[in-house]
């Protein structure tokens, strides 16, 4: 809006200018009084006339005592006739100098500027600035059906295999497709048929995108790349020409790689929208089906693809011959976070003797956009703190806030706040040692970070792929702690648990309905969930099962949620006066490291 103002402004100030030059040209700068042709017969009859200059219709009247005016006759008719008509004698104007200029040339397209060009000047700036306007707001819609398709050519820091740790099997399966780009021969020889498509399955930040930019920095072939985002856009139809073109440029430089980044932009189900932008991408979808559909066997393009959506998918693009290869890449193992942390202190300064195995053990969970993540928050804190290298306690307080998000220290408790605060962590951490399958606990802390007031951190003793029931069981009990002690301790709850409690009874509800995990319901799962994109908004569940079954899932998630309630408050109570110390410990030092909490229990 604010643009559009300003353009208004602009084509304002421009007429204004011309306007007001227009007008200094004509009035060159004299001041001359406005008389009537009356007056100017009257004039001359006096004598009081020096010169009468006639330019087109306008007339310069020059007096005797230099005093000048102004007046105007009809265009058509000659001053001579004029004034005789005003009954000047023929005498007097023969008498009189009179000087006839040719209206001036410079006048005359003045005029033909002022009444003709000047116009529609206006009208095309106009034109001009409405379609800048339209153009800023839809994305260079001049440019509508091009693909904003980058090729990347291997300048500038090229990334390699090199780069990347862990994702063996991606690599592996990557590292042949180079190959085969690179001398398909080799393999056509030998009858084996070019993959299509590879389409890179896992969570966000595991490096897709990475692994898909060393392709192009190894394969040495053109490599263009797109975002699924990209092609969704505000006009219908424009999708599918970008499609078209991308992989036109692609079939024009084979042999060649292809990548569409986060194609579940586009490759979501169809048939499950309303809409515009809906119908959009369907259209998208379909034209790079069709496309895929109509590589020759020859065609040496290879489609790569990264999602980490692959529920929603269309199964359609799943089908053989389009993207038949799928290639999962898994969050990192310890080892994996070793070699990845590695790669990503290349260019830090460590302090001698810190071991990146201890920090790999640290970080369970974190994906390698997390580990490069926490090893640039480190430096800065390293920073912060003024030293010439970063040392392992950078980096551990860095673990909390890439975890947790930044700790808040100006979200300042009051006394009674604090008090609650730390007897609900206290609960938590102490529930959580307690009992024997739950993963240790590591910091417990009543400074705020992110949303929460305080935290209990736990972290596994090992990598894990499945979880118990009783493992998570457990977890339910640890889950309500914090709610439960307030109760004891308060004989009041406060709002700070709520979290705690949807966690809990998410948590509850999946063990009954996905792990068949309750104990009086036969073992299958219970909804059917389904994607679907409805008014913006994403509907999970289908129900497939009956009134009465819906009431048993609740009862066996309610039966889950008490005992692990039950279990908690003996534990709390039966060690009150290990959760004292907890807490007072807590208050004292706001954060409690593991070796201390254990030393608690001694
Ligand atoms: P994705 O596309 O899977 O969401 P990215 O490829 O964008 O993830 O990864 C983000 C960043 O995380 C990368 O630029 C890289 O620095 C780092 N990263 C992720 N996985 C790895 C890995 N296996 N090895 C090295 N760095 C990694
Ligand atoms: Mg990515
Ligand atoms: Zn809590």
């Amino acid at each position: 809006m604010k643009k559009v103002l300003k353009n208004f402004f602009i084509v304002v100030f421009v007429i204004l200018m011309m306007a007001s030059f227009i007008s200094l040209y004509t009035e060159n700068g004299q001041k001359a009084e406005t008389v009537t042709i009356n007056k100017l017969a009257e004039e001359i009859n006096d004598n009081q006339i020096k010169k009468v200059i006639v330019e087109g219709g306008d007339i310069d009247i020059v007096l005797k005592d230099e005093k000048r005016q102004k007046t105007k006759k009809e265009n058509s008719e000659s001053i001579f006739s004029t004034l005789k008509n005003l009954g000047v004698s023929p005498e007097k104007i023969r008498q009189t100098n009179i000087v006839i200029k040719d209206e001036s040339s410079n006048m005359m397209w003045m005029n033909i500027f002022a009444s003709f060009v000047l116009p529609f000047l206006i009208i095309g700036l106009f034109i001009y600035f409405m379609m800048r306007q339209v153009q800023g707001m839809n994305q260079k819609a001049m440019i509508f059906g091009k693909t904003k398709a980058k090729e990347t050519k291997n300048k500038g820091e090229k990334v390699t295999f090199k780069d990347i740790a862990g994702i063996k099997e991606a690599k592996e399966e990557l590292f042949e497709v180079v190959d085969f780009l690179k001398d398909s021969k080799k393999f056509t020889d030998m009858g084996a048929k070019i993959p299509k498509g590879v389409l890179l399955l896992g969570p966000p930040g595991v490096g897709k995108t990475l692994l898909a930019k060393a392709v192009a920095g190894e394969a040495g072939v053109p490599f263009f790349h797109i975002s699924g985002s990209e092609f969704v856009e505000m006009f219908v139809g424009v999708g599918a020409s970008r499609v078209r073109d991308l992989f036109g440029k692609a079939k024009k430089n084979a042999p060649a790689i292809l990548f569409i980044d986060e194609i579940d932009a586009v490759g979501r189900r169809r048939g499950a929208g309303l809409g515009g932008s809906h119908d959009e991408r369907e259209q998208t979808l379909n034209q790079i089906l069709v496309e895929m559909d109509g590589f020759e066997s020859h065609t040496n393009v290879i489609v790569l693809a990264a999602t980490n959506r692959p529920d929603v998918l269309d199964p359609a693009l799943l089908r053989p011959g389009r993207f038949d290869r799928r290639v999962m890449l898994d969050l990192p193992d310890i080892n994996d976070r070793e070699a990845i942390l590695k790669i990503h202190a290349r260019k830090k300064p460590l302090a001698k003797g810190l071991s990146l195995r201890e920090i790999a053990e640290r970080t369970p969970g974190f994906s390698g956009a997390d580990l490069e993540n926490l090893l640039n928050e480190a430096a800065i804190l390293a920073v912060k703190r003024k030293k010439k290298k970063i040392e392992k306690i950078d980096i551990l307080d860095s673990v909390e806030k890439v975890m947790l998000g930044p700790a808040r220290k100006s979200h300042i408790l009051n006394k009674k706040e604090k008090k609650i605060t730390a007897y609900h962590e206290a609960g938590h951490a102490l529930v959580a040692k307690m009992l024997p399958n739950t993963d240790p606990v590591h910091k417990v802390s009543i400074v705020s970070r992110g949303q929460a007031a305080g935290y209990t951190l736990k972290l596994p003793r090992e990598d894990r792929v499945f979880s118990t029931r009783e493992k998570f069981i457990e977890e339910l009990s640890v889950l309500l702690a914090g709610h439960i002690v307030e109760k004891i301790e308060f004989g009041d709850v406060t709002t700070g648990a709520s979290n705690d409690l949807r966690q809990a009874t998410r948590l509850a509800r999946r063990l009954v309905t996905e792990f068949g995990m309750a104990e009086h319901l036969p073992l299958r799962t219970y909804g059917e969930h389904e994607e679907m994109i409805f008014l913006g908004r994403d509907i999970h569940e289908q129900r497939d099962y009956s009134e009465k079954t819906a009431e048993k899932i609740d009862q066996e998630v309610d039966s889950l949620i008490v005992n692990a309630q039950k279990r908690a408050e003996k534990i709390i109570k039966d060690n009150k006066d290990k959760l004292d110390k907890i807490a007072a410990l807590l208050l004292e030092q706001e954060t409690i490291e593991r070796e201390e909490f254990n030393k608690l229990f001694k």
